[in-house]
């Protein structure tokens, strides 16, 4: 299909060159599939991918139990392909998830519908034990704009069934997107209600921006043990993860939509910035613990990308649906410097003192910081939105001098964001909006054409979209929104509820209802008292709807 690859759009080289190589060996007939570093058995009937024969897999070990205790997903589609996952695990506290240390093969199928009376593409993928039994499924060669059903098999195991959808065409002009964003779930601080409200949601697309799971294991007077450690290397990244994934809401999520991500800290460890770990353990080391919370990531999720070889795994996307809104997923981690004004492995927090607006500090690093201009140069879409971690509004939490910031954002990086602002205004990037995570409250923002000079003409919106379940204390909720509301361009804010984002585009406007639950920390909560924020197309800023 000639589409593919316009959708996703990467800077990396050997995404590319491996699409093209995949494209090859599909129009060869030797692949359907690739199964993360797993060998591929034949299966393909046509040059499309869209085989359609009964796939022969080697029959299966007795694996003990239901192989899927973590649930299917989807993810990165395109107008003609959609990424499926699975991770095989009978156990998931135990590191091998109870699966023999042997490769297994899996069936996969994609319906026209649950009932899989129409298959339109099958085959065989196998799960490794070096890609922790996980696979990842290319599925090419399908309609554009379109729903599916999908699931996997192995031995007499069937897999939930799930739903996924491809992306409208590059040039097509749709007239809606609904899509939802998340961050930020800590399994100690609360249950995921807010996932199983989202899974019954009519959306097209969920944004994850990161905190997807915490390094930190059990901790005192949590409202979810989390029966296991810190994650420190590759069997306990593995073993948290499968803990996260564990959770019948989140399976539920990720079986009713395609997921696209980016990762922030927690990911790896708490305030990490590039090579620097938060206790400024030695580089050597923190970069080893990178490349194993890296590979537990890519095993994790399901995305469109070559299994990491040691610490460096490019992430960053652009990502269009039509000519309605491109999505800009940066990666705002693992090439930034240090937090600026505050001892290595000291708190984020801290007041200004010069070094945050180094000309030379940088956030995103030079080469996604140059990608992203010409992303900003080409891009027709009505709407960019572009996905960080972390929080781009200027937030002095004090206004005296010195003022005090949280140096983890792109306050830390005063210069770099003068650059991004910059560019979007050379550019004449229609319509940008940041969404964002991290912070554990919800905002509604804008940042100015001068980020420095808030008082100047506004220029981007920024939404941030609390947290799934991690949570400040109530005292420091508090504290937070009466510091929120002294803020210049913080319209609103509300740090005591958990829930996420459900965002309504149109060529008019974009709409964004905060989806908030009365509390996470038990396991029923209701919606309550969410609000909704719309933004006027050709204006910077929300204003409150109802
Ligand atoms: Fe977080
Ligand atoms: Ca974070």
């Amino acid at each position: 299909m000639s589409d593919s690859g316009k959708g996703w759009e990467k800077r990396a080289a050997g995404a590319i060159s491996r699409r093209a190589f995949l494209a090859g060996l599909a129009a060869a007939g030797v692949i359907t599939a690739c199964s993360g570093g797993g060998s591929s058995n034949s299966t393909s009937d046509d040059s499309t991918g869209r085989g359609t024969e009964a796939p022969e897999p080697r029959p299966a070990p007795e694996l003990g139990g239901d192989p899927f205790a973590l649930g299917v997903a989807s993810g990165d589609p395109l107008a003609d392909s959609v990424i499926l996952w699975t991770r095989l695990s009978v156990d998931p506290l135990e590191p091998t998830g109870g699966i023999p240390d042997e490769e297994v093969d899996l069936v996969w199928e994609v319906g026209t519908d649950e009932s899989f009376d129409e298959v339109v593409a099958t085959g065989v993928a196998t799960a490794t034990p070096a890609s922790g039994h996980s696979v990842h499924v290319d599925v090419q060669g399908l309609d554009a704009d379109t729903w599916y059903s999908y699931r996997f098999k192995v031995g007499d195991a069937t897999s939930p069934v799930a739903k996924t959808r491809t992306m409208p065409a590059a040039d097509a002009e749709p007239d809606q997107l609904m899509f939802a964003f998340a961050s930020c779930q800590s399994w100690g601080d609360g249950y995921y209600t807010a996932w199983r409200y989202l899974a019954e949601d009519p959306l097209d697309l969920v944004v994850h921006l990161g905190d997807y799971m915490y390094e930190n294991g059990e901790e005192d007077g949590e409202v979810r043990q989390a029966p296991v450690g810190e994650a420190l290397d590759l069997p306990t990244y593995r073993q948290m993860y499968a803990l996260y994934k564990s959770d019948p809401d989140l399976q539920a999520a990720h079986a009713s939509f395609p997921f696209v991500f980016t990762w922030d800290d927690h990911e790896v460890d708490n305030d990490y910035a590039g090579d620097q770990q938060e206790d400024a353990d030695p580089v050597e080391e923190f970069l080893e613990r990178r490349a194993a919370a890296y590979q537990a990531w890519y095993e994790n999720q399901p995305v469109r990308i070559d299994p990491p070889e040691g610490p460096d795994l490019e992430i960053y996307q652009t990502f269009d649906f039509g000519t309605l809104a491109r999505f800009y997923l940066l990666d705002s981690r693992q090439n930034r410097d240090d937090q600026p004004c505050a001892p290595a492995g000291g708190p984020s927090q801290g007041t200004e003192c010069g070094d945050e607006l180094d000309d030379a500090r940088t956030i995103l690093g030079p080469e996604q910081e140059a990608w992203l201009d010409e992303r900003f140069a080409e891009t027709e879409a009505q709407w960019n939105v572009l996905g960080s971690s972390v929080m781009v509004t200027p937030l002095p939490f004090t206004q005296g001098a010195p003022r005090a910031f949280n140096f983890d954002q792109w306050d830390g990086f005063v210069a770099a964001r003068k650059r991004l602002v910059d560019s979007i205004v050379e550019n004449e990037v229609a319509n940008p909006v940041v969404i964002c995570g991290d912070v554990h409250w919800s905002q509604v923002s804008a940042i100015a054409e001068d980020p420095e000079q808030p008082d100047g003409p506004l220029l981007i919106t920024e939404l941030i979209g609390t947290s799934i379940s991690s949570a400040p204390s109530e005292s420091q909720a508090t504290a937070i929104d009466a510091i929120l509301a002294n803020i210049p361009n913080v319209e609103w804010s509300n740090a005591a509820q958990r829930g996420y984002v459900r965002v309504t585009v149109t060529p008019e406007d974009m709409v964004a209802e905060y989806r908030l639950l009365a509390t996470a920390l038990e396991p029923d909560s209701d919606l309550e008292g969410g609000t909704t924020w719309r933004i006027e197309s050709g204006t910077a800023g929300a204003v409150e709807v109802a």
